[in-house]
């Protein structure tokens, strides 16, 4: 290493289970090396492709670098460069404008989500700042709300889970609508590890062969959004057959003879297979080896949530471990989120008590219903968006785009690169890097705690999120004690709740990644006990029925479906999921050269005899379409679908897109039976074929 050489740790900053440490080299200044730190016990030494160059965005010569004002129509991207004066003061005099005129301050609206995961600076003083200016809260709701209040019902307080280090401990291992060797690289190894080690199988439960799917030992591939009947017809097989665990189900269960009742009665296994379309005799032997092969871990994601009935499934799915007695071993279990286990002093954090009383909630999945003044409360004249990117990411796009066109609209955004969303700003402000600002880390996906230092100096004039609201909340005259420095706010969130005693920013400073405070081995459930009302399992919940959910778990069929909407289907018969694609996260990396290259056109996979019906060949470009919208892309025949059922995957840029438009023109602002959630996958379309891409098309 050259002298004037050092190393720091910083943490990845996505919205992406992992939270993995990168060890960075430092010379004269400049970040010139990145590696996964090999010390980090889930991280082991490496990073995935998406963040290998992280170092090339960090120095991209596309970085916004200073604060600007738009001088084009809105959507046109045309700015002229400001100061930071100029830029604070316009916010804040607009700001005080909405806030003294008859709508009031709920006229003004945050919009982010976690483009940026830390503690810090995607959680802190942002919330305080709109929180004391009396503006609407946005409902954060977009990726985990359902399946979080299903498990929650069920499990409990915190969604705890399995602990993800010990999956390479399991015989079976179940990827439950989880692409988890691309979305999830660190706990698929452990999978993997497993197979080779102890001769575990990996089973993926998923409509779409997904790259885990094909890389798994079984694929079972229900049609969308039937996961929870695939769950109850396989408790039907477990009961029937006598395979549960009646010693856990008795001392650590509330309601197994009335769930037995049910899946008895109501979900056998033909019934099961004519929803989901997975066969008989592989609803049983599934169900069989489940019970049987043990410990095994399910690990439940976020693809069966896109539903409807997303809230439901991961209710049902959450029981299985129960019903087996999975939960008795160190691995076993299921495994939704580790977030539940970080006692950080939220409400500290965000001071949530500053917002008046009744201050109105706007689900960030209605945006566009909230910029056409459709949901109650005043319109919303102003909106400052950080963290996220919702002119490509968010559902209902011909709607947000229209909101964004407004005219009356004053829109500021917080970015790095030159996005959808900021096309359509007012004032776009220029953001750090995770290298260029300090924050504090927790993880959905291990229990690692982690700091992450300034490492580099700002580009240009880049000042993090913190930093802009400390000097907006200056501006606006707000009380300078609530918004103090960063360190100040990572004392503040570390609290003194258990997982987190002991853990102080001094520690972190020093040892950059400690474990939280959790017995060893970690087994949550392991004596019976769950953080539920009834200090139980809650197979069936008094709560539910109090909130007027079917107190048993259920299934809900998509609200969109050839089975529930056979209407619909006559016109748009084809179900349309739209996953991540590989080489990007959410929208983050599709405007880089070497992540679009790496991903290739825009493509929608279908089965081949419905190409065939259609006209269409492999690598022909065709029109996805429905009543909300359409967008192109190139026709793959992958066989990874079942007919009736299309994947395209993204997040593409509208503006980098053929047509000008991504995936999210077709898909439904409605929301989930549980949590607000979204409902990207219920999303019936068709597809014709179109001579080319069009004129414009910067891929083809
Ligand atoms: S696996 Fe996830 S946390 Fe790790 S580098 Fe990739 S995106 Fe970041």
């Amino acid at each position: 290493m050259a002298e004037d050489s050092t190393v720091v740790k910083n943490v990845c900053p996505l919205d992406c289970p992992d939270t993995c440490s990168m060890v960075v080299t430092i010379r004269s200044g400049a970040a010139v090396g990145l590696k996964g730190d090999p010390d980090h016990p889930f991280t082991r030494g490496f990073l995935c492709r998406k963040m290998a160059r992280y170092l090339d965005r960090v120095y991209s010569d596309r970085r916004l670098l200073n604060p600007m004002k738009r001088v084009g129509p809105k959507g046109e991207g045309r700015f002229e460069r400001i100061t930071w004066d100029e830029a604070l003061g316009t916010i804040a005099e607009r700001f005080r404008e909405v806030a003294a005129s008859p709508d009031g301050p709920q006229a003004i609206l945050p919009y982010s989500y976690y483009g940026t995961m830390g503690k810090i600076q995607a959680s802190s003083l942002d919330r305080r700042f709109f929180h004391r200016m009396g503006a609407s809260q946005l409902d954060r709701t977009i990726c985990a709300s359902a399946g979080g209040v299903g498990y929650e019902y069920t499990v409990g307080r915190g969604r705890l889970g399995a602990d993800p280090l010990a999956a390479a401990r399991c015989k079976l291992l179940v990827n439950w609508g989880s692409n988890t060797a691309n979305t999830n690289s660190h706990l698929w190894s452990l999978m993997v590890e497993a197979r080779k080690r102890r001769g575990a199988t990996i089973v993926t439960v998923d409509p779409y062969r997904s790259p885990t799917a094909e890389r798994s030992d079984w694929h079972v591939q229900p049609r969308p959004g039937t996961d929870a009947a695939l769950a109850l017809g396989l408790m039907h097989v477990i009961f029937r057959d006598g395979l549960e665990d009646r010693d856990y189900l008795e001392r650590a269960t509330v309601g197994a003879p009335r769930l037995r009742a049910r899946v008895l009665e109501e979900y056998p296994p033909d019934r099961v297979a004519g929803i989901t379309g997975v066969d008989v005799a592989t609803i049983e032997a599934f169900a069989r080896r489940l019970a049987t092969e043990q410990p095994s871990l399910i690990r439940l994601n976020y693809g069966m949530q896109r539903h409807h009935g997303g809230g439901m499934a991961v209710r049902t799915i959450a029981c299985l471990p129960a019903v087996i007695g999975s939960w008795r071993h160190h691995g076993g279990g299921a495994l939704l989120t580790t977030s539940g286990t970080y006692d950080f002093d939220a409400f500290r954090l965000t001071r949530p008590d500053l917002s008046p009383p009744g201050t109105r909630l706007v689900n960030m999945n209605q945006l566009g219903e909230a910029l056409a003044g459709e949901l109650p409360g005043p319109p919303v004249r102003a909106l400052y968006v950080y963290n996220s990117n919702p002119a490509a990411v968010a559902p209902n796009q011909a709607k947000v785009l229209q909101g964004l066109r407004r005219d009356d609209l004053f829109t500021v955004v917080h970015e790095l690169f030159p996005t959808d969303t900021v096309d359509h700003a007012d004032v776009v402000l220029p953001a750090t890097s995770q290298l260029e600002h300090v924050d504090l880390m927790g993880s959905y996906g291990h229990h690692e705690v982690m700091y992450n230092p300034r490492s580099i100096e700002p580009r240009g004039e880049c000042r993090s999120n913190a930093d802009v609201f400390r000097a907006l909340a200056a501006r606006m005259g707000f009380e300078p004690e609530l918004f103090p420095d960063d360190e100040t706010l990572i004392r503040e969130a570390l609290g003194d709740g258990p997982s987190l005693r002991g853990v102080t920013l001094e520690r972190l400073e020093a040892e950059g990644s400690i474990r939280l405070n959790l017995p060893e081995p970690y087994a949550p459930f392991a004596d019976g006990v769950f953080p539920t009302p009834s200090g139980k399992c809650e197979l069936y919940s008094e709560r539910m029925a109090r909130d007027g959910f079917d107190p048993l778990p259920t299934y809900i069929p998509p609200l969109e479906d050839p089975q529930s909407r056979p209407d619909l289907a006559s016109r748009y018969p084809i179900q349309l999921l739209s996953p991540p694609r590989p080489s990007f996260l959410n929208s983050t990396f599709a405007d880089s050269p070497r992540h679009r290259e790496a991903a290739g056109d825009p493509t929608v996979e279908m089965a081949d005899a419905d190409a065939r019906a259609r006209g269409v060949a492999d690598g022909a470009w065709v029109e996805v379409f429905n009543a909300r919208g359409s967008f192109r892309a190139r026709v793959a025949l992958t066989g990874a679908v079942r007919p009736g059922v299309a994947v395209a995957a993204g997040i593409y840029w509208n503006k980098l897109s053929p047509g000008r438009s991504n995936v999210n023109a077709t898909t439904p602002s409605a929301l989930s039976d549980m949590g607000g959630g979204a409902t990207f996958f219920d999303n019936l379309v068709e597809i014709r074929p179109i001579t080319e891409a069009g004129p414009d098309s910067s891929l083809s």
